[in-house]
């Protein structure tokens, strides 16, 4: 097991495209063993690929110390399949140490997605998985949080990581 660094906002591999997983195999599994242990190091509480470096459709999730019926999932090739509602939430990300701010999406999601068995599920979810899910997701496509925000909030997060020698990241 190990803690893998986290790719900061500035860094290219944040924004690139990424590919399926071809073989869920001992490799991914070890990758997914390893993200769980960084977003936990971090108190993070889902991780996409493209964070620790990896241009590969997968991210997990840990939900055991916000609900009740927590648990901690690994999501490989996802497809969200559909959403509904829309609700407000305060986001961060371990690629924008110390940055939180409301963001508005689907307040439902519902995703197709292999597991590290390489079984295919479809699962149904709201509340804060819903949510983690849908960030994470976006990660998979070149697109982060930040960008829900307009110029002037833009500035203000960069100026945050800026000042805390965090940003312009050196990639
Ligand atoms: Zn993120």
């Amino acid at each position: 097991m190990a803690i893998l660094p986290v790719r900061i906002y500035g860094d290219a591999v944040l924004r690139e495209i990424t590919t399926p997983v071809q073989n869920i195999d001992e490799t991914i599994n070890a990758l997914a063993t390893n993200m769980f242990a960084t977003q936990a190091a971090q108190r993070g509480i889902g991780l996409a690929a493209p964070q620790v470096g990896l241009r590969l459709r997968m991210f997990t999730a840990d939900t055991t110390e916000l609900v009740k019926d927590g648990g901690k999932y690994v999501f490989i090739n996802p497809e969200i399949i559909d959403t509904a509602g829309s609700a407000v939430y305060e986001e961060g990300c371990l690629s924008f140490p110390g940055v939180y701010f409301d963001v508005r999406r689907p307040k439902k999601a519902g995703i197709r997605y292999y597991d590290l068995n390489g079984s295919e599920h479809e699962l149904e979810t709201d509340g804060v998985l819903a949510r983690i899910i849908l960030h994470e997701y976006d990660h998979l496509d070149g697109r982060l949080y930040i960008d829900t925000l307009d110029d002037a909030g833009k500035e203000k997060v960069e100026e945050s990581l800026r000042e805390r020698g965090l940003f312009p990241a050196r990639s």
